[in-house]
């Protein structure tokens, strides 16, 4: 069985919803894509048109859906979500695009995932806000053409390589996602910690933000894990010195990197003399599907300067190297 890292857990998820900033200018990071979005939403109420439709790419837990439920507030208006998955026939849609009102947000995750059928059912109503519905069947068959309220569709995926081409010309714009900085993360972990009640140094939220693997969803889920663990242990508090214990005891990497990101580089490096190597054959061994490997663990392992990729392969950095202490191995003469 081929598995992914999969996505939120449930307590991930209903963390992730108690801690969403509000409205764009409480979002942080990703400024010039929050400009952007501030452009377009000062624009859609002055023109009184709907906002145009948003596609938002890049790893998991990097904000799209945050992006996607500030917008709604910044519009008054309403937003229905769903996902790829739970849509596997254009009649799946039929009660999203009913209730929809004029101006509403449509939000589609894992958008990637809805089959071709759906998607080309939702081209004429992204297009021209109109759905065609075929009744009855063979000879008896008409199709009544219905009218929609004019609304904005957000999509979201991890996978801005695998929409087609047609459905990624349909929305206006497009906005990649990348990983926070460490500053970004650390003043993240103290907006949380200050809607959580819990008092915390800036020392802590740094060390909080530097072992969050540059992502806003691993930060909440261990400053979470840091304020369970001071309440056991301590006074509830969250010093330096205790977020240090407390990632400790979790076991998480003190470089920043996740349980997956640490065994892509040693299979890399202990079973491929660290590259070059294609890609699935890296999947194979670790038993991840490449899709995985390439949108969620190698953009991080790329930026972190572990990896880089060239014509032959997949190849690990000295620095990769040096992480698991093995000696980085003279080039060969070819
Ligand atoms: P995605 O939809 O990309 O998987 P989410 O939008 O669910 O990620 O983000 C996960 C959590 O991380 C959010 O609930 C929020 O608490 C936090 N978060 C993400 N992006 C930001 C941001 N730019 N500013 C503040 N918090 C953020």
């Amino acid at each position: 069985k081929i598995i992914g890292p999969g996505g939120p857990s449930d307590d991930d998820r209903k963390r992730d919803a108690a801690l969403r900033p509000k409205l764009l200018r409480e979002v942080i990071g990703q400024k010039k894509v929050a400009e952007r979005l501030q452009i377009a939403v000062d624009a859609s109420r002055k023109l009184k048109e709907p906002l145009g439709h948003i596609l938002f790419d890049g790893p998991p837990g990097l904000g799209k859906t945050t992006f996607a439920t500030v917008l709604p507030n910044e519009l008054s208006t309403t937003i229905q979500m769903t996902s790829g998955p739970a849509l596997s026939k254009p009649a799946d849609m039929l009660p999203f695009l009913t209730n929809l009102e004029e101006g509403s947000i449509l939000f589609i995750d894992e958008i990637h995932r809805m089959p071709r059928v759906v998607e080309e059912f939702i081209y004429p109503a992204m297009e021209d806000f109109r759905i065609d519905i075929v009744l009855g069947e063979g000879v008896n068959a008409r199709t009544i053409s219905m009218t929609l309220k004019r609304f904005t569709l957000i999509g979201a995926t991890t996978r801005g390589g695998m929409l087609s081409g047609p459905m990624r010309d349909r929305f206006k714009m497009r906005e990649h996602l990348d990983y926070y900085t460490i500053g970004e993360l650390a003043q993240i972990v103290g907006i949380n910690a200050k809607k959580l009640n819990t008092p915390v140094s800036d020392g802590a939220c740094n060390e909080i933000a530097r072992r969050s693997r540059g992502t806003p969803r691993v930060a909440n889920s261990l400053l979470h894990w840091a304020r369970i663990y001071s309440a056991a242990r301590s006074d509830g508090t969250i010093s330096e010195p205790l977020a240090h214990e407390a990632l400790d005891v979790k076991e998480v990497d003190a470089d920043g990197l996740d349980k997956n990101d640490r065994r892509y580089l040693e299979v890399l490096i202990d079973v491929f003399s660290g590259g070059p190597t294609g890609v699935e054959a890296i999947g194979a061994t670790m038993n991840i599907s490449t899709d995985t490997l390439t949108d969620e663990i190698e953009p991080y392992l790329l930026r972190e300067q572990f990896l880089v990729r060239s014509p032959r392969g997949r190849m690990a950095t000295p620095k990769a190297f040096a992480l698991l202490q093995k000696p980085f191995p003279k080039p060969r003469p070819d």
